[in-house]
């Protein structure tokens, strides 16, 4: 792509960057924000840049939050033995959306890929199983999509947390094999989470 300003072409390349977004779609982008008002330009820099510097993560859960601890592992009203391992914010939202989970959360951060570089030390896995080490936790529900990538993380964990008295199990799938978590809708979703199956079956029907 020849560019007559390098000024254009700089913010194009920024663009770019992001996933999913091509060199064209970049250009319609960057086009369409010079055609708007300065003060879009500016609002939208100035809250992804606020978002960078002062995002916070729950110091329990590690779920995006701005304050120390999130609304649902504050809420008294949450089953705090009841955990949810999820990969991240976005299945945090899918799940509270089926209104059908009442204990809490714990967000990964991601999931193990050799492939990319991330193996369990670059995942919040050490201070769940210290949760469970110190008999906070009465059952854990795997909720990872189920690519390869998540069934590698949930046997890993599992096996983590073979030592300790602790249920584990999986949401039940009325979902396809692949599907990402967040694209279930919210009712197979939630009753996935309510029909959950103990884990060890999870791994026989492999
Ligand atoms: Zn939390």
């Amino acid at each position: 792509m020849e560019f007559s300003s390098k000024l254009l072409e700089s913010a194009v390349y920024e663009v770019s960057q992001l996933p999913g977004i091509g060199k064209r779609t970049a250009l319609r982008l960057v086009l369409h924000l010079l055609r708007q008002p300065e003060s879009q330009t500016t609002n939208l820099a100035s809250s992804l840049l606020t978002l960078k510097t002062e995002v916070k993560f729950c110091k329990s859960c590690h779920n995006i939050s701005d304050v120390e601890l999130c609304e649902i592992c504050a809420n008294p009203k949450r089953q705090e033995k009841l955990v949810c391992v999820v990969e991240d914010i976005r299945d945090v939202m899918a799940i509270e959306n089926t209104g059908q989970y009442r204990g809490i959360y714990h967000v990964l951060g991601g999931k193990i890929s050799p492939m990319d570089g991330i193996g369990p030390l670059d995942l919040n896995i050490a201070t769940l199983v210290e949760k469970v080490k110190e008999g906070k936790v009465d059952e854990i529900i795997f909720a990872l999509s189920s690519t390869m990538e998540g069934d590698t993380t949930n046997f890993y964990i599992f096996k983590q947390l073979e030592p300790y008295k602790v249920v584990t199990s999986t949401i039940a799938r009325g979902i396809a094999v692949g599907d990402e978590l967040e694209y279930a809708d919210e009712v197979t979703l939630g009753r996935s989470i309510l029909h959950r199956i103990p884990f060890e079956n999870s791994l026989k029907s492999d």
